[in-house]
Formats: structure tokens, C-alpha cells, sequence
């Protein structure tokens, strides 16, 4: 098990498309363990792959709610539903999005209320998952990147410009940026 070094925006790898995973074997197991160790010691409540320079479509997630409940899980090759996005108006205190990728930005984000996500676990069995609320923007969060999108691409007026201040301000937004949890104290 190893921490891995988290990409910054402006790496390509977090830009393009991410491979299917064609084969569950040992290197997928070791690569799902490092992230998982990464993820936690970041801290953050989701990673995928592309975030540490892999270009496999999948991502781990570790996020306890209100009511104590974990949900812990690995999605490989997942596919995502979503409800339609509500049309009021964005609550910038409740609807506020962060990533490992942009780390120690933070900005208002609509996302679904609920998302039903299909995926395959490490065993290499299918399932499905229906999640609301905050582990459904998770999940929406960690798909976009399986995309090549990282959720600052989606954010509204004036919060995008903000955004891209906020990346060029850091020197960021160009490939070579890199952080390590553990010795870099920066969070999502
Ligand atoms: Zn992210």
C-alpha cells in the first residue's frame, strides 16, 4: 500500500476520458488500496483514478451521514442516472462542492438529488445503488471525472470566473502539479 501523489487541475489525465477496466487482477486490487489510503489520508469522501495519473474508469468512496451510516465502496465501470436538476435557486452554503484536484477551493454546484449508479465491485460483481443528497454528489462528483470533468468546468457565472482566478492564482490549470497527502497539507 502507497500514497499516491494527487494531480492538480490542468494535468491532462483529469481532462480526457478515462479507459474501461478491462481485467480485475492483483494490480487492480493494489491500485483500489491505494486510493482507498490516499482518499483517507487526504482526507476526501471520494477519489478516482484519473486523480492519481491513472486513466482507468473507476473510483473509491468512504463517506459516513447523518445518521452514522458508512457507505464504502469501489465502483468499476460505473454508469450514473440522474433525477433532473432542481430549478431553484443555489443555496451557496448547503450546495458547496470541493475536490482533491483543485485543492482548498471550494464553490456552489447544482447537482441531482438523486442518482442511481451501476458499477462493478472489486469480486467483479454488478450493482446497483440508488443515493440521495450528499453521497448522490459524490457519486456525480467521481463520474465526472471517470469524463474527463472536473466539476469547476461545470460551475455557473460568478463562480466560474472565480474558479479560474483561483486556479491561475496558484499556478495551476497547466500539466506538472501534483500534491502528496501525508506531506503537502492542502484538502479538497
Ligand atoms: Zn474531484
Amino acid at each position: 500500500m502507497q500514497i499516491r501523489d494527487i494531480v492538480i487541475t490542468g494535468e491532462p489525465v483529469l481532462h480526457r476520458p478515462a479507459a474501461l477496466v478491462d481485467h480485475i487482477g492483483d494490480d487492480i486490487r493494489a491500485l483500489v488500496d491505494d486510493m482507498f489510503a490516499t482518499m483517507e489520508l487526504a482526507p476526501g469522501v471520494g477519489l478516482a483514478a484519473p486523480q492519481i495519473g491513472v486513466s482507468l474508469s473507476l473510483f473509491v468512496y468512504d463517506w459516513v451521514d447523518d445518521d452514522d451510516v458508512q457507505h464504502r465502496g469501489v465502483a468499476i465501470n460505473p454508469t450514473l442516472m440522474l433525477d433532473p436538476l432542481a430549478v431553484t435557486p443555489l443555496d451557496e452554503d448547503e450546495e458547496i462542492e470541493g475536490c482533491l484536484s483543485v485543492p482548498g477551493e471550494r464553490f456552489p454546484l447544482r447537482r441531482s438529488d438523486r442518482v442511481t449508479l451501476t458499477a462493478t465491485d472489486l469480486n467483479g460483481n454488478e450493482y446497483t445503488t440508488t443515493a440521495h443528497g450528499w453521497l448522490a454528489r459524490i457519486f456525480q462528483h467521481e463520474y465526472d471525472h471517470l469524463l474527463g470533468i472536473v466539476y469547476t468546468d461545470r460551475l455557473v457565472e460568478p463562480y466560474f470566473s472565480e474558479s479560474r482566478d483561483a486556479i491561475s492564482d496558484a499556478g495551476w490549470g497547466t500539466p506538472g502539479s501534483s500534491w502528496l497527502p501525508g506531506r503537502d497539507h492542502l484538502e479538497g
